[in-house]
């Protein structure tokens, strides 16, 4: 069992490195972001919930994002393995995970942190928001308020992997590519 946690902040490529995690280990990719924005796309409660927090680029309140994560992965009963994308994202939601991984016998593997620097994020948010159609990209107040968030709320979950001897830090500035293969080396370890 893998169950890669892959963290950084927004923009720094977790979803686009997923895409080829997902298809090099055969996991079970659980993003937090995309559930959200599938439930508002198909109006769901769940979706009108979250939408006015991702809207401002707050978090999701805890107790919301936790029961939704938390029956994703049971949803996914015979999973080699999972990518976490974008979850956890705060301290709570780190021990919340680690409590049900338990439950399951299966902990989390490693956290795979990419770092990538302030102005390169901003520079590929607005470029995303070009295509992406996501309101949370097109605006820089926005944007801003969300590596704050990541800052003061997200940043301290690479301790919480850290103390359990699972926190892996990969360059993430570069291309795709070399990006890919730095997560692949770090995975193999
Ligand atoms: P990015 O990493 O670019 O910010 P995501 O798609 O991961 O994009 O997240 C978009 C938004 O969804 C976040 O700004 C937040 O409002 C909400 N969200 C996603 N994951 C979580 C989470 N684990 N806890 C709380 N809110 C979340």
């Amino acid at each position: 069992m893998l169950n890669i946690v892959l963290f950084g902040p927004p923009g720094a490529g977790k979803g686009t490195q997923s895409t080829f995690l997902v298809e090099s280990y055969g996991l079970v990719h659980l993003s937090t972001g995309d559930i959200f924005r599938s439930n508002i796309k198909s109006g769901t409660e769940l979706g009108r919930l979250a939408q006015s927090f991702m809207d401002e680029g707050k978090l999701v309140p805890d107790d919301i994002t936790i029961r939704m994560l938390e029956s994703e992965v049971n949803a996914h009963p015979d999973a080699k393995g999972f990518i976490f994308d974008g979850f956890p994202r705060t301290t709570a939601q780190a021990e919340a995970l680690d409590g049900f991984l338990m439950e399951r016998n299966t902990p989390v593997t490693s956290m795979l942190a990419l770092d990538v620097d302030e102005a390169e994020l901003k520079i590929r948010l607005l470029k995303r928001a070009e295509t992406s159609g996501r309101p949370d990209d097109a605006n820089p107040e926005v944007i801003q308020k969300r590596i704050d968030i990541y800052n003061a709320d997200t940043a301290p979950v690479a301790s919480h992997y850290a103390v359990q001897g699972k926190f892996i830090a990969v360059d993430g500035m570069g291309n795709v590519e070399e990006i890919t293969e730095r997560l692949q080396a770090a995975i193999s370890i």
